[in-house]
């Protein structure tokens, strides 16, 4: 599982307010309770010095140290007894004088033995999904992909009926959201004409995916090569196109949008075939939703670009008519 650089950063950022805002909560409830019980102050301090106690009698040279040691502890227990029954007797639970983190594993550290800890893998989830969310709303979850948009009827020319092969493609996409990066298909290539859902399935197979913690970007063809050909040429001032390519090249599951609708140029083709090669080398998963066949693809890019989409990626045909009225009708 990958991580986007920028949410780390975010949700370190996040981690280390929710560190400051604890601090200072708990600074602002033992003022509080000192105020309210004067005694209070004075057992922490003598609890304090039972501590040192204990640590100066354990150091003590050429005396056993056992007896010192057990006189300070049972001085300790004696004195946290105390505070205890203290804090009770005001009807304050002694657990809120203490700092807990939010989470046990890193202290809100966001590191655990040297490594991101799981709490910021679920922060970087949050981020990215929100991402997510704002191109992709919560109209796409397969719950809302409705096989009725699809006639029943049989078609001589499919060899079987419409919603029959869109319940099996909307069952790979289903699965392999499921499974992933597991599922025995590595990358789904989605395609047919206009308006049958391609861009639907596509955006709810990567909600799902951003749902189940792996970083996940969605991008049309249009806005991709439009980043790569502004860092080539220099058009990227802010630097955000570099930190786009950065995120397609990286994330855990690309989504690509619509490929074919963009104007395809040599310089396109090639980073396309680019994009292509570096995460299939890298292991790293896509789906492409396009108008294009196979066929078509061979036409229009390069033989490079076809024979990986035909090799590493499982065809998906989308069938019917025109949902989109349907979808308004429904
Ligand atoms: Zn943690």
């Amino acid at each position: 599982m990958s991580y986007d650089p920028k949410h780390v950063k975010e949700a370190m950022g996040r981690l280390a307010l929710r560190r400051a805002e604890r601090k200072a909560r708990l600074a602002s409830f033992e003022a509080q309770c000192r105020q309210r019980l004067p005694q209070l102050a004075a057992l922490d301090s003598a609890i304090g010095q039972s501590v040192t106690k204990a640590i100066a009698a354990a150091l003590q040279r050429g005396v056993d140290p056992t007896a010192a040691v057990e006189a300070a502890r049972r001085e300790n227990l004696a004195l946290q007894a105390q505070r205890r029954e203290l804090l009770e007797r005001a009807g304050i639970d002694p657990a809120q004088l203490e700092d807990t983190p939010l989470c046990p594993i890193c202290g809100d550290t966001g590191y655990h033995n040297g490594k991101l800890c799981q709490c910021v893998g679920a922060l970087c989830a949050e981020e990215n999904l929100a991402q997510l969310s704002r191109q992709l709303d919560q109209s796409y979850t397969f719950d809302a992909f409705s096989l009725s948009w699809y006639s029943p009827d049989y078609d001589a020319a499919l060899d079987g009926s419409p919603r029959d092969l869109m319940a099996d493609v909307l069952a790979v996409c289903r699965d392999y959201a499921q499974d992933f990066p597991r599922h025995p298909h590595k990358n789904l290539y989605l395609y047919g004409g206009t308006g049958l859902g391609k861009t639907l399935l596509s955006g709810c197979v990567a909600r799902a995916v951003a749902q189940r913690g792996y970083w996940t970007v969605y991008a049309t063809a249009g806005a991709l090569f439009r980043a790569y050909e502004d860092v080539k040429f220099g058009r990227d001032p802010s630097g955000g196109a570099q930190e786009d390519l950065r995120r397609f090249e990286g994330c855990d599951l690309l989504v690509l949008d619509d490929l074919g609708s963009e104007l395809t140029t040599p310089f396109v083709q090639s980073a396309l075939y680019q994009l292509l090669n570096q995460r299939m080398l890298e292991n790293r998963r896509m789906v492409i939703s396009s108008n294009l066949d196979m066929d078509a693809v061979r036409q229009r890019y390069t033989p490079q670009v076809a024979s990986r989409l035909e090799g590493e990626f499982q065809e998906l045909p989308f069938v019917g008519r025109d949902i989109r009225i349907q979808r308004k009708e429904g």
